[in-house]
């Protein structure tokens, strides 16, 4: 092997080794981004090529071949041809194949020992029939993905082996910390879902609010530090209000979408890291090989998909020089809902049930962070004062908290609010009074307060004030309380005698 692979490279191609050594002929590998998935898959057709093996490495779209040939071509791999329209490389006898999923649709398929399906969360009804078709039933497909959490994913493939977690990437310094705003909630009560996640057209009528774009514009101005910025919208029509929004306020900022031609994406890429450029407004351009220094992420499409916020977030957690964390201004409620992407996460493939009992849709739901009131600052599920601005917000009421924790556990009632000082001075006032005007011993109203209280009366005075009719009542349950606990001890004394 020639390549100097990190620990959890190397444990992703003993795992793959281990599940195709046990039978397994679908193992899904999950390396999110920053993985260097690039040297895992380099490495995986390296380990074929010495046994002798041909590899079919494909792709999800055109747009992306030449860009894993070039990254093939960096680790050394030069047996490659590829199968496009008249590409120059063109070359049916080179041991190792790459070719878009469309491509292949249209042709017959090469001979291949071992299939590489990358981005392979990206699901073609293709793939699933090749995958069963006649002799390919025996050669194995290995799916590369940062996201395999499609439904119905657990149908087609049959092992999945997260190789690592985006916490684990961070720990290890080869992905950014992040931190998390978020500024505004946008009302989307009123939009319909389709496929799993919100209707589109509908989704930009209610981002597309001036209030809700001033805001995004606005945040950034208070909170971006002039940060290389991507900002994620719901289509182009959200994207270029943003845009202008962004450049009538007086910040650079350009917009890019899925049709912007690769040049002019470099370009844009190259004056962001210049400064020319602050933000880059854009819809849809994940997939696309954007690689840029981006150091804040606005987002301003709300989506239900763990899949397209883990890919957006994605997008600024690349490390760089002088980057200690990438801010994240979530205009969606996004991180609200589905949690930091740090927490999502699947055991198992998705078999495509709606109900419980199986697949990823089954498993426990990520904590939830809690907004600084003050700031708006994410805190993780459990952190009570605010990292950010130090702020702790006030308890309701730390007894009534803990309280209801009791009822939710134990069905309990909850226990009454602690009483305050003029209130305890109330009480014993009445106590007081009542034993004057009932006779009782001179220790009936010291009693009765450490009964209700836990603690001897201090620092009181001896006013008297009429019962009220909470007292009286409370009274009248403790005698009759009283006068059973006697009978009962009456009884047991007969019982013994
Ligand atoms: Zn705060």
């Amino acid at each position: 092997m020639k390549f100097t692979l990190h620990p959890h490279q190397t444990r992703a191609l003993d795992m793959l080794r281990s599940s195709l050594g046990s039978g397994k002929r679908r193992p899904m590998v999950q390396a999110p981004t920053g993985f260097g998935k690039t040297l895992l898959a380099a490495s995986i057709v390296e380990g074929a090529r010495a046994k002798g093996n041909r590899v079919l490495f494909t792709v999800p779209s055109i747009s992306l071949v030449d860009q894993t040939v070039g990254r093939f071509y960096e680790q050394g791999i030069h047996c490659v041809g590829v199968m496009q329209g008249q590409h120059p490389l063109t070359d049916g006898t080179q041991p190792v194949q790459v070719a878009s999923i469309q491509t292949l649709m249209r042709r017959k398929l090469p001979k291949a020992d071992l299939v590489v399906i990358d981005e392979a969360h990206q699901w073609f009804q293709f793939v699933g029939e090749w995958m069963a078709d006649g002799d390919w039933r025996r050669v194995p497909f290995i799916g590369l993905s940062a996201t395999p959490w499609t439904k119905g994913l657990g149908k087609h493939y049959d092992d999945l082996l997260v190789a690592a977690r985006i916490g684990e990437l961070i720990d290890g310094g080869f992905l950014s910390p992040f931190k998390v705003f978020a500024p505004s909630h946008p009302d989307l009560s009123k939009v319909r879902t389709v496929a799993g996640d919100y209707h589109e057209g509908q989704l930009s009528d209610v981002m597309r609010q001036p209030t809700l774009v001033a805001d995004v514009v606005s945040t950034w101005l208070r909170l971006g530090e002039e940060r290389p910025t991507l900002c994620f919208a719901v289509d182009r029509a959200h994207a270029r209000k943003l845009a202008n929004e962004f450049e009538a306020a007086g910040v650079p900022c350009g917009y890019v979408d899925a049709n912007t031609p690769g040049d002019e994406r470099t370009r844009m890429g190259q004056r962001l890291a210049e400064g020319q450029l602050r933000v880059i407004c854009n819809v849809g351009c994940l997939t696309t090989g954007v690689d840029w220094d981006v150091r804040c992420i606005i987002l301003a499409r709300p989506t239900k998909s763990e899949m397209l916020f883990t890919q957006i977030i994605g997008r600024g957690l690349r490390t760089a020089e002088g980057k200690d964390h990438c801010l994240i201004l979530d205009h969606s409620d996004t991180t609200l809902r589905l949690g930091f992407v740090t927490d999502i996460h699947h055991k198992n493939l998705d078999l495509g049930k709606h109900q419980t009992g199986g697949g990823a849709s089954a498993e426990k739901e990520p904590p939830k962070p809690k907004e600084c009131p003050s700031c708006s600052y994410l805190k993780p599920a459990g952190v009570h004062q605010c990292p950010s601005c130090g702020f702790m917000p006030e308890r309701q009421s730390p007894i009534e908290e803990k309280a209801g924790e009791l009822v939710q556990l134990n069905g309990r009632r909850a226990k009454k609010a602690e009483a305050t000082p003029e209130e305890k001075q109330a009480f014993y006032s009445m106590a007081l009074a009542y034993q004057r005007a009932h006779g009782k011993s001179e220790k009936f109203a010291v009693a009765k307060y450490k009964a209700k209280f836990g603690v001897w009366p201090r620092g009181l005075n001896s006013t008297l004030i009429e019962p009220d009719e909470a007292f009286l009542r409370a009274l009248r349950a403790d005698q009759i309380r009283w006068a059973k606990k006697q009978e009962k001890l009456k009884r047991e004394v007969r019982h013994a005698a």
